[in-house]
């Protein structure tokens, strides 16, 4: 059977493109069957039940089905900065990913290139290979997809961005986005459970389990109000969270005139005051600063991942 059937007639996404990547045809991923990544190596900018003291092994993969106007991670998912690689380089970098000691091999933005990564893990597994693999995800995926990739996947790291529907058709065209990732979001947590164990040191770090992420946009804290109570409703108090402040404007929010400033204090104190109002009880948060520090800059091939977590 041909690994990389799925790449014809493509509906490895919400997208549902059916277009045939094979022969080139790009859907609105804007990627081909060729696989492309940006950046491979360790990372210490995830919050440090990923990083722990050897980082985590990143593997950015070039382009996105979500398509959200204010990517943080434009460069790639938008502008598709990064290079192509054959499956048996991807074998041979995540090797020595893993050899340098990362605590994890951390796939960001995983549902496109999902065939290449199927084949990857195997073939690492087959090799003996048992560090944790981590689905670090938008949240928007096909929910039947998810008990496939928890076949190979140990850890989930899903975004919840939206709670309401309209702000998800502005943002990303798709106003199905609140259901699709509340199911697929349901569907990681039945497969692995919550994340474990939990260390927001970092000394132990972890091997298992969900943690969702969510950004809080800008003029959007009623958004997030509502992300919130959706995952107590939902989840309860324990369900492990990482609730993120480093919003900068990218170039395509100057384009549509939206989210074009940074997080106010108070709207992050809103946010953080219903976290404890509900009582999450595993909660990454951020501390809110002014510069820059948070954007990653793809084009700077030592330190692109700048900024830092904080837990209780
Ligand atoms: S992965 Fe890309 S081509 Fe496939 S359905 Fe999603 S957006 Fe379309």
């Amino acid at each position: 059977m041909d690994p990389f059937a799925d790449y014809r007639h493509c509906a490895l996404c919400p997208r549902d493109c059916k277009r045939d990547r094979v022969k080139g045809v790009l859907g609105f991923c804007g990627e081909s069957s060729i696989c492309r990544v940006s950046f491979i190596g360790p990372h210490f900018g995830e919050e440090p039940s990923f990083t722990g003291v050897r980082g985590s092994g990143t593997i950015f993969f070039s382009g996105c089905s979500s398509q959200c106007f204010f990517c943080q991670n434009y460069q790639i998912s938008i502008e598709h900065e990064g290079r192509t690689i054959t499956p048996s380089e991807l074998l041979f970098e995540a090797r020595s990913l893993i050899r340098k000691g990362v605590h994890n091999l951390n796939f960001v933005t995983p549902d496109h290139f999902w065939p290449h990564i199927q084949e990857l893990c195997r073939a690492l597994r087959e090799e003996g290979i048992k560090i944790p693999m981590l689905f670090n995800c938008s949240g928007y995926q096909r929910p039947e997809k998810i008990r496939e990739y928890a076949a190979w996947m140990d850890i989930f790291l899903p975004d919840f961005k939206f709670a309401e529907p309209e702000l998800a058709q502005v943002c990303m065209g798709d106003e199905r986005y609140p259901e699709l990732a509340l199911e697929a979001i349901h569907e990681m947590v039945r497969a692995k459970g919550f994340l474990r164990p939990w260390d927001v040191t970092g000394n132990q770090v972890a091997k298992q389990g969900v943690l969702v992420r969510h950004l809080v946009l800008p003029g959007h804290t009623e958004n997030s109000l509502k992300v919130l109570r959706t995952l107590y409703k939902e989840f309860g108090p324990e369900i492990p969270l990482s609730v993120m402040s480093q919003f900068r404007p990218v170039p395509g929010c100057e384009k549509k005139q939206k989210l074009t400033r940074t997080l106010q204090t108070e709207e992050y104190g809103q946010v953080l005051g219903l976290v404890r109002e509900l009582g999450f009880e595993k909660v990454y948060t951020q501390e809110l600063r002014e510069e820059a520090a948070f954007l990653p800059d793809f084009r700077d091939p030592v330190n692109p991942f700048p900024g830092n977590r904080r837990g209780s």
